[in-house]
């Protein structure tokens, strides 16, 4: 059983009622591996029940802050989990992190100890992974593939720091889109079929998605990442999926805030 927990469901919009940025976690085989660390996110997962020792490995799209902004709160509460409650990781305590930009990556750990720091200063085995096209993780249960896009330019440099990923796991293949500048830039990872595209709204039509799926045989559609339209219109959203969804026979579904989803 393959579980999504949506931690933060928001694009980096003003501050939203019960609703805060993008990230999510997937549950499979008792581990975890994340997807983005918006604000709020290690408070909503730990205080919600998920073990977060379990965590496997964190997956970061791109370097903005509606993604990363609760990347340093997360390692200061692992450091806190460690060094005061005495927990470790089940993984050897350690924890990779996929974070396609170096120096935003030293950043957010010299907020996180409040001071100059590197990976060496937490008392886990904390490990840098820098991001390019191809597998990047494979643990035997999980197999994960990036693919630029290019949300963040479309110059050489830009397109190093802003991916979108493909989880293979439990038979099933998840596509996480991240932002990405044009649903096509998603196509080399929907090649071998798409169980499930986790897609974002904040910068695209829902009906532009929606067309997108049905012409890539996406298996199922979770809405996440919302931006003005869904904020703003959601009814009318929620309308035009449902509509969408009884005509094309796709399941889809508008995550929120602490929704959990089984695949
Ligand atoms: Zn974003």
């Amino acid at each position: 059983m393959i579980k999504i927990h949506f931690l933060g469901t928001c694009s980096g919009t003003e501050p939203m009622p019960n609703m805060h940025h993008s990230s999510y976690v997937i549950e499979y085989e008792d581990r975890l591996y994340w997807l983005d660390a918006g604000e709020n996110c290690i408070h909503r997962a730990y205080t919600s029940g998920l073990d977060v020792m379990k965590t496997e490995a964190v997956f970061i799209t791109h370097p903005h802050i509606d993604h990363v902004g609760g990347l340093a709160n997360m390692l200061h509460c692992f450091e806190k989990l460690v060094v005061r409650i005495g927990k470790r990781f089940d993984n050897g305590n350690s924890l990779p992190i996929y974070f396609p930009e170096s120096n935003v990556f030293s950043a957010v750990l010299t907020i996180a100890k409040s001071k100059p720091a590197t990976v060496k200063d937490f008392h886990f085995d904390l490990i840098h992974r820098e991001v390019g096209d191809g597998v990047i993780f494979d643990n035997g249960n999980v197999r994960v593939t990036a693919q630029h896009n290019t949300h963040l330019g479309i110059d050489e440099e830009s397109q190093k720091h802003a991916f979108s990923y493909l989880f293979e796991l439990g038979g099933k293949r998840v596509v996480a889109s991240g932002d990405v500048r044009s649903p096509s830039e998603l196509k080399p990872l929907l090649l071998g079929g798409c169980d499930l595209l986790i897609m974002e709204t904040g910068h695209h039509k829902v009906s532009d998605v929606l067309d997108f799926a049905k012409e890539e045989g996406v298996g199922s559609l979770i809405f996440t990442h919302h931006g003005r339209e869904m904020l703003e219109r959601r009814a009318e959203c929620e309308e035009k999926i449902a509509a969408a969804s009884a005509s094309s026979g796709i399941p889809m579904y508008i995550a929120f805030d602490g929704m959990d989803h089984s695949l």
